[in-house]
């Protein structure tokens, strides 16, 4: 299904071998919460990211000893074959920025008003420009300029964050992205249409704070969905706490659903007293059997054939709960009528040819 969005035209920014911005899709962030200077466990915590489908991963540098591990870390990922642009997240010290580059950092997260003197300013935009990698600037609610604090939030926050896009520009940089972040869903969606109004940089937009895994994925569901349908967004984090593989989970079953991604669509009936087998235990069999799945690919599970006959046949292979049984679809028919145990056997077996058919297709398209 074809989606509505037209984004908005921002500038192509590039961080590593990736755009963010311009014609690019829009592409998929999760930050790491290792200890930088712990490699082993921070590669690790990528390479599940990566895997996961995550395309920019963020790591904290928090001092100079994280910084001073970017090379390594990048060249133990080149050894497990993986590959994605690293943001380095600076605060306060420029010193930190300056080594992170000098270490092969993709792109940098650091606020110029932060940093203090104008020189050290000018050092990191120098250092920035030779090596040719963005820097991402931005305002949080937690943290905004007093003498902005009489303007409505959303705007006061646009402000703050447009006051770092005009530091970097006084300096001659426009290699930038911005951020606007706050953990208040309407403060987000307002203050990022805001900035988009006044500048054309990419926007990197999340919920910041979003909460547990339930909070996170309604706030962020709201926010995000708004702004990617109005063309906002160029790239994006569903904040969550806990494991940031969830992260990823959540932001590519946001843009599937949005239809700006291929991927899984598995339907299943909330059941009631007609239901007929354990809908919750098969979908979510389902789900982990298509996680990996980069294809659409449309699975229904559906308690009885009450409503099951009319959806089921939307969908490109289906279960659905008969007296005796569950009676099994594929492409828009009936297929035949079996013991729960068999139907389950041949559902998974219609995913697997479906998606081995596409896996042929695509081969083929080559
Ligand atoms: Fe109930 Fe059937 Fe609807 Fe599921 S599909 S909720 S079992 S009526």
């Amino acid at each position: 299904m074809e989606t509505l969005v037209t984004k908005r035209t921002s500038r192509a920014v590039k961080v590593g071998n990736l755009i963010i911005g311009g014609d690019a899709p829009i592409t998929i962030q999760s930050m790491t919460n290792t200890d930088t200077k712990d490699v082993e466990a921070t590669v690790k915590q990528i390479k599940a990211l990566v895997d996961a489908g995550c395309e920019i991963v963020r790591i904290s540098l928090p001092d100079l000893e994280s910084a001073r591990k970017v090379r390594v870390i990048k060249e133990r990922l080149k050894e497990l074959n993986v590959e994605v642009p690293l943001v380095g997240d600076i605060h306060f010290d420029y010193r930190i920025a300056l080594e992170a580059i000098k270490q092969g950092i993709d792109k940098i997260r650091i606020n110029p008003g932060n940093i203090g003197s104008e020189l050290k300013i000018v050092e990191v935009v120098k250092a920035a420009k030779q090596r040719g990698i963005p820097i991402r600037v931005g305002a949080n609610s937690g943290s905004l300029p007093k003498d902005l604090e009489h303007l409505p939030r959303a705007q006061a926050l646009a402000e703050a964050a447009l006051r770092e896009v005009r530091i970097l520009e006084k300096h001659g940089f426009d290699d930038i992205v911005v951020s606007v972040k706050s953990s208040d869903v309407v403060e987000t969606i307002e203050s990022n249409r805001y900035v988009a109004n006044v500048v054309d940089y990419p926007l990197h937009v999340g919920v910041t704070e979003a909460g547990t895994l339930y909070n996170s994925l309604i706030k962020s569901s709201i926010a995000l969905g708004v702004l990617i349908l109005e063309g906002i967004v160029d790239t994006l984090r569903i904040s969550i706490a806990g494991d940031p593989v969830n992260e990823v989970i959540a932001a590519k079953k946001l843009l599937t659903a949005l239809h700006l991604r291929k991927g899984p669509n598995v339907v299943a009936c909330p059941t009631c007293a007609r239901t007929v087998f354990d809908v919750e235990s098969v979908a979510l069999e389902v789900e982990k059997l298509v996680s990996g799945v980069q294809e659409d690919i449309a699975i229904s599970v559906l308690g009885c054939v009450v409503n099951g006959v009319g959806e089921g046949k939307d969908a490109d292979v289906g279960i659905a709960g008969v007296r005796d049984g569950v009676v099994v679809f594929y492409k828009g028919e009936i297929i035949g009528t079996y013991k729960f145990d068999e139907g389950l056997i041949k559902l998974k077996e219609l995913i697997n040819r479906i998606l081995a058919d596409k896996k042929a297709k695509h081969v083929n398209s080559f």
